[in-house]
């Protein structure tokens, strides 16, 4: 079974990039901010208390993100292989997958971390807060502190990948198609 971890930082372009590898490559896309965000849409008690950390700019805590995760996957039980995007994003969330997919005989292929600078982010974002009606997009301090949330708990995993082998870099700055281009050259190697 392929199965990829895509990251980057916050408007990086992950769930844009995620929407044509899925295709390509036949994958199951699980993406976690967007699990929590229909959640929150329906009013479920998991969305309510995520709400309360995603309007900050904060992560929800490990046990609950792991838990729904690992919920979604089972859901999925004849998937030929899957993209996770926006999970782990934390060291725990990492080692916690590790061994759920140990217990089914599984491993991550790889990860691809989409790379760009902060200033271009934050414009961005800045941007797509005016049509996504998501509060976390709307306020540079929310953002900023989605910046510092991703460098102090999600950037450590880079080393935990490197360690394992299974790290890889795409630059994320270009067109759309120019990115897609680029992990597509990467992910022909898997
Ligand atoms: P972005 O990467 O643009 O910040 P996401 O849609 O991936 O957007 O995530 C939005 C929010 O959802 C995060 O700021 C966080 O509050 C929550 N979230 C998503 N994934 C996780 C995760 N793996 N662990 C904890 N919180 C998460």
């Amino acid at each position: 079974m392929i199965i990829i971890v895509l990251f980057g930082k916050p408007g990086a372009g992950k769930g844009t990039q995620a929407e044509f590898l899925k295709e390509k490559y036949n994958l199951t896309h699980l993406s976690t901010g967007d699990i929590f965000r229909y959640n929150i849409q329906n009013n479920t008690e998991l969305g309510k208390l995520a709400k309360s950390y995603m309007d900050k700019g904060d992560l929800v805590p490990d046990e609950v993100t792991i838990k729904m995760l690992e919920g979604e996957v089972g859901k999925h039980p004849y998937s030929a292989g899957f993209l996770f995007d926006g999970f782990p994003r934390t060291i725990a969330q990492a080692e916690a997958l590790d061994a759920f997919l140990e217990s089914k005989n599984e491993s991550i292929t790889a990860t691809v971390a989409l790379e760009a600078d902060d200033n271009i982010l934050v414009a961005r974002l800045l941007e797509r807060g005016k049509t996504s009606g998501r509060p976390d997009d709307q306020d540079e301090e929310k953002i900023r502190n989605r910046y510092d949330e991703y460098n102090q708990k999600t950037a450590p995993l880079m080393d935990y990948y490197k360690a394992q082998g299974k790290f890889h870099a795409v630059d994320g700055i270009g067109s759309i198609a120019e990115v897609t281009e680029r992990l597509t050259s990467v992910f022909d190697k898997f």
